[in-house]
């Protein structure tokens, strides 16, 4: 189904000034752990903990060996299960499904605001993430954003390969149909933004942090909200009245 978004009417009715450099978008592009939610929530350390006694199991290591092992793998992989399957051939399946076989329902709960903002947000938007499509589904579900999204991209449909190696990208974008110059994308992590801004995508980076200024970041945000500012939307008047 075709949805325009070029003419000035319609959604956009609920919206003042939109920033001109996002009038061509068709596409927003959301990671999903920390950028529609905040980890300091305490879901993080829940799932950090499983990876880690995950990893002293499969590995046969101590706990703080494994922790050891999973940040190395993090940092060189881009995730702890890419460095396990490289480098010990760890299956994936059993992997995802232990580090998020736990009740998400204590950490978060339904977020109207975000709700109304993606609601009046007329472009196709998709989820893409390194943690697996059901964890997205889950977190989406408790928000009470699952319906907001035409597609949920999680790192098994990307043929286990984490952002931000271009592959995944590509793969996303096979199974999506997504088309990038046409496209915002929206993490919490820069590095996963530039090979997002390499193609042609325009990046909006999530972070609570102060920020260092990035040269293919084009928009800082300090929580997701703040989109409806970037877009024109009173956020306020909208969810207000849903
Ligand atoms: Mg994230």
């Amino acid at each position: 189904m075709e949805r325009s978004i070029s003419a000035p009417t319609g959604s956009y009715s609920i919206m003042a000034a939109m920033d001109p450099r996002l009038m061509h978008l068709e596409w927003l592009c959301f990671d999903l752990d920390n950028t529609l939610y905040p980890l300091s929530n305490g879901l993080w350390k829940v799932i950090d903990d499983r990876i880690q006694a995950y990893v002293a199991k499969v590995l046969h290591v101590p706990l703080d060996e494994a922790r050891r092992i999973q940040k190395q793998y993090w940092r060189q992989y881009g995730t702890t299960l890419a460095g396990l399957m490289a480098e010990h051939g760890i299956e994936p399946g059993p992997y995802l499904a232990y580090v998020h076989d736990f009740d998400i329902s204590p950490f978060m709960g339904p977020n109207p605001r975000l709700r109304a903002l993606l609601k009046a947000l007329p472009h196709r938007k998709l989820i893409f993430t390194n943690a697996s499509s059901e964890h997205a589904h889950n977190v989406l579900h408790v928000l009470g954003v699952e319906d907001c999204f035409d597609y949920v991209i999680g790192v098994e449909e990307v043929g286990y390969i984490p952002k931000p190696d271009p592959r995944a990208y590509e793969q996303c974008q096979a199974k999506t149909g997504v088309i990038p110059t046409q496209s915002m994308f929206i993490d919490d992590l820069p590095e996963n933004l530039k090979p997002a801004k390499a193609l042609g995508m325009v990046t909006a980076l999530v972070s609570q942090r102060k920020r260092a200024h990035f040269d293919f970041v084009d928009f800082y945000l300090t929580r997701i909200e703040d989109l409806a500012e970037l877009f024109g939307i009173d956020l306020d008047r909208i969810a207000g009245s849903r």
